[in-house]
């Protein structure tokens, strides 16, 4: 098998026929022995009858069904963990992927690229979406840990050897593009103008983004729970000297001050800060323990020269 597309498919019967059609014609074209996997996230309408039927029609559609919605992450998951092709590209099944730019992304894996993946130049959709992805994906690349490109979703194409290491990755929140990103090797991107969707609405609902979001910012950075000490050590240090330079007017009589009320105040945010010190460093811990259960591996090798491999 040289090439597997992974779709994941959430009630989206109104536009498989089309995406059936445009995946198959460039596959076509390209020579190649291809499967398309498509994957079924518990739909509830005539999704998988359709699926059935392009299996019948072509042997070269497989599908996997999935016993209820779990979601799109892991519905590539499922996707990725049966693929067989030595190339496999990931894109969503309502078009807003450009099947068309599947040879572009051929051509740069022949080149000697791992990890091609789509660039989002421009999206057909509304402001407040628009607005949202543009903010997330810089406040990611800016707090993540690890490498993380700028407007690219999951539409990709990726050697073989980055799916092994994804399959490997025992973690259960998957921020794929994200993991993606963090495997390193050749990775580059092509840009693409992202249609507006074929048929249907959005399957992901307000929740089930922020969700989304919230993996990629949690599985990715460190950076918010040392907010939560930075902002301690700020608090307890202002209150502190604010609290000192209070005393030290008072003892040398310079000025009116009212009597109890700012020793109280200052008081109370002293003691926060100290709490949310401590909470910090609690975070800190639940942090480290965080990283450990993910069970990344600690690095991956891109080449070994002179050395002998262990098996
Ligand atoms: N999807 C899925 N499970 C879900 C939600 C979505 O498999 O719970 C699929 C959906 O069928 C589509 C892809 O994931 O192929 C992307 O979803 P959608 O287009 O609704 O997201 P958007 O493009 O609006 O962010
Ligand atoms: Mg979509």
């Amino acid at each position: 098998m040289d090439m597997s597309v992974v779709i994941p498919v959430f009630n989206e019967a109104n536009g498989l026929p089309e995406l059936y059609n445009r995946v198959t014609r460039v596959l076509g074209n390209l020579n190649l022995r291809y499967e398309i996997i498509l994957v079924d996230d518990g739909s509830t309408d005539a999704s998988r009858e359709i699926i059935k039927t392009f299996h019948e029609r072509d042997p070269q559609i497989c599908g996997l069904f999935l016993s209820r919605n779990f979601g799109h992450q892991t519905a590539i998951s499922a996707g990725l963990h049966y693929a067989q092709g030595q190339i496999i590209v990931i894109m969503d099944a309502d078009l807003q992927d450009p099947p068309e730019i599947l040879p572009q992304f051929f051509s740069k894996i022949q080149e000697g690229y791992d990890v091609v993946y789509g660039i989002r130049r421009k999206r057909k959709e509304n402001i407040w979406k628009r607005f949202t992805y543009y903010l997330f994906y810089r406040m990611l690349n800016h707090l993540s840990d690890s490498p993380m490109p700028l407007d690219s979703g999951d539409f990709c194409a990726m050697t073989r050897r980055i799916v092994d290491h994804l399959k490997a990755m025992p973690e259960r929140h998957r921020f794929l593009r994200g993991l993606r990103a963090w495997s390193g090797y050749r990775q580059t991107g092509i840009e693409y103008e992202r249609d507006s969707r074929y048929a249907g609405s959005s399957k992901y609902t307000l929740s089930k983004l922020f969700n989304l979001a919230l993996d990629g910012l949690i599985s990715f950075s460190a950076i918010p729970v040392r907010l939560i000490i930075q902002f301690g050590f700020f608090t307890a240090f202002t209150s502190f000297f604010i609290g000192l330079t209070y005393l030290v007017l008072k003892i040398f009589d310079i000025g009116t001050w009212p009597s109890g009320f700012a020793t109280l105040f200052l008081l109370i945010a002293f003691l926060g800060g100290i709490q949310l010190i401590t909470i910090g460093m609690i975070g800190e811990y639940v942090g480290r323990i965080h990283l450990e259960v993910k069970q990344r591996p600690l690095f991956l090798i891109s080449e070994y020269i002179g050395i002998k491999q262990q098996t």
